[in-house]
Formats: C-alpha cells, structure tokens, sequence
C-alpha cells in the first residue's frame, strides 16, 4: 500500500499555508527518501510567504531539516562524505544542490552562486513529480545529487537544527569570508539566528571578546545564558545610534574599534552604523541582508579613511554545511543549543510561521508525527 506523506504548502502569497497530501515515491537511483524529525522555520520563510523573494508555487516549505533515512534509492550506499549510509540512519541535507556545470560552478568555483541551482522548500514545485522537495511535510524525496550527511555519533537531530541555515551560513560568513582570529574583539550586529551562530562560531574561533548588538530583551537574555556574546547591547534600550556606537567602542582596546563587525541584522541601516564600530583597517562583512530591503546612506569615506574590507556572502555551499555538522559537537559542548528550539506540530506550521515573523522565538521548528515514533 502505498504510503502518504502531509507537507505544508504554500500556495498563494499572505495566504494562510495549507496541509495538503501526496503519495510518497519510490526512490530513483541515486536517491532516497527520508522521514522527517524536524523542519525549521526561517526568517527567510516569513520573506517566502509574504512574496518577497520571487519563487514558483505551490511549494511544500522548509529548506532546512533532519530526518531519518526510509529508503535509499538504487546504488546509494555511502553518505556526501563517504560514510556508510542504512535505512533508519538520522541524516541532514544541504538545501541547494548547485548545477555543478554552469560559469559561477566551474569557473568561479563559487557554489553558492549557481544560477541554475535547485534549493528544497523554495524553488520545487509541488505539483512536480516527486512533490515532496521541502522539510514542513513527513517525508521528504532527496534527489540524485543531494548533499546528504549522516550526522555524526551522538549528535542529536536537536542540535542539528538548532541552528537551522544560519549555522552553515554562519561558517560561510564568519569562518571562511571573512575569518575571525585569536584574541580579536568582535561586534555581531543582530541577535537571531544568524547572529546568534555568527557568535558562537567567533568565539569557537578565538576571540576574546564578542559583543552582541540585538534585541529585544528576551533574545539577549537567551544569549548571555547560554554563553553566547560577552558584551550584549540592547538596541531598544539604546535606540539612539550615536550612544550605541559610544558604547561599543568603549568595550574594544583602546576604544579603536572592533577588528571585524558582522552584519546579521538584515536591516540594511545596520551597515553604515557596523562602519563606525570597525577599528581602522577592520574588516566587515555584510551578511545579514538575505532579502532586498531597499537602498541605505553610508559614507563611502568611512571605508576610504578607515581603510576597512567589506565582504557579502551568499548562503552556503555543500562543504559548508558538511563543516557546519562537523562542528556540532563543539558548538554543543559550549553552548546548550537546545535552549533555542521551540516545536511545533506540523499542523501548526501557520502558528509558528507568525510567531517567527514577530520574533517571539528564536528558533521555530516543526515536527511532524515521524519524530514521536
Ligand atoms: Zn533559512
Ligand atoms: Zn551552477
């Protein structure tokens, strides 16, 4: 008999998400199908659901997850590392999978910037065999090509998704973009997730002093308790840009400013203000502003005078996320990364989509029925 999966679906935009079926297929070579545990909810969603970013529809939604494998296509027996790969193992995917042939592929080798790539819970469409091509559901299909890691030993599908997207987004940004090193202070302007990983990996890489710029209250509070930010600064207690900016530059050295300013605020006046606090011939790295919001004033002489390097950086590749999983254990063995779950029922998903949008969570997450079992 066959078996039938529920997937939350978008079908038109600002209108409430349906929970509608499919019959689960058999995977083709190549493939497989995993039962999912959880499915994150993303900012990028909340941009999803209102039309902002310009994607076909219907679409299940969910670009991040980890699940468990129900069935390995034809010839799939390793995972994207090499690992040995069993029915029942818990797996996480990377959301894109580049063309892997076009100018930004080879020629570039800039993964993330495939103009032709195919990312679960944004651009497969649901009324396109094999329908199931995003996380909110109870099974998703992963193509031939995806990039699927067994999670490592002792790593629970919890800390996986913690962090959702922003973890390897983080290890793009922050590790490979731009670097962080021993002994440099930090500014990370932003509090959710992707502040919240950009933190967590400048302090695994060294720093000795990370001051978190965020809000509101609750969000820092959440990160001084888990250990995430020495110095946090609440910008709705601070609303005036001036003082926040006096206040950073007292907590650098010599009130010179920070080595390196991360941007994961997605406000793009954030960036003029992260100039300020960049000590001359610091770094910034602009990687918060996932959705076009619009043009921003900044003083292009700051850059010239200061002698600063800004940096984007756009999502994550396949080597990311691998980077990102190797990494949990030592994320979770300093911060306690469950803290910033909070679950849902699938059915719930319109729920937590809303409270996402109105940042009363940190870290939404849906489980659907396969998570119980
Ligand atoms: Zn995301
Ligand atoms: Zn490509």
């Amino acid at each position: 008999m066959a078996t039938v999966s529920r997937g939350v679906v978008l079908r038109a935009f600002g209108q409430p998400l349906t929970l509608e079926e499919a019959e689960v297929p058999q995977p083709e070579p190549g493939a497989l199908v995993a039962e999912v545990t959880y499915g994150g909810v993303c900012g990028t969603d909340v941009h999803l659901h209102h039309g902002n970013l310009p994607i076909p529809t219907p679409v299940i939604l969910g670009h991040e997850a980890v699940g468990r494998v129900w069935k390995l296509g034809p010839g799939v027996e390793r995972d994207f590392t090499g690992a040995p790969l069993r029915e029942g193992d818990t797996v996480a995917w990377a959301s894109g999978i580049p063309c892997g042939h076009c100018y930004w592929c080879v020629i570039e080798r800039e993964r993330t910037l495939c103009a032709d790539r195919k990312v679960y819970g944004i651009n497969q469409r649901f009324d396109v065999w094999p329908h199931l091509s995003g996380g909110w559901a109870d099974y998703v299909y992963l193509q031939p090509g995806s990039a699927v890691f067994r999670l490592p030993d002792g790593v629970p599908p919890e800390h996986a998704i913690a962090l959702g997207c922003a973890g390897p987004t983080a290890v793009h940004g922050v590790l490979e973009r731009i670097g962080v090193g021993v002994g440099e202070t930090v500014v990370v302007q932003g509090s959710g997730p992707v502040g919240m990983a950009a933190a967590m990996y400048a302090h695994l890489a060294g720093a000795a002093r990370v001051i978190l710029v965020g809000g509101p209250a609750s969000r820092l509070d959440l990160a001084r308790e888990i250990g995430v930010g020495d110095v946090h600064v609440d910008i709705f207690a601070t609303p005036d840009p001036e003082e926040r900016i006096r206040t950073v530059l007292d907590e650098t050295p010599g009130r010179r400013g920070a080595d390196a300013v991360l941007e994961c605020a997605g406000v793009p006046a954030a960036v003029a203000e992260g100039f300020e606090m960049a000590r001359r011939n610091g770094r910034y790295l602009v990687l918060g502003q996932y959705t076009d919001r619009g043009p921003t004033a900044i003083n292009p002489h700051v850059v010239t005078r200061k002698q600063l390097t800004v940096l984007g950086s756009w999502a994550f590749a396949e080597s990311h996320y691998g980077r990102y999983l190797r990494s949990l254990p030592q994320l979770a063995s300093r911060f306690a990364l469950d803290r910033l779950l909070t679950t849902y029922p699938l059915a719930d998903a319109n729920r937590a989509l809303a409270d996402v949008a109105g940042g009363q969570v940190m870290k939404a997450v849906l489980r659907p029925a396969g998570a119980a079992r």
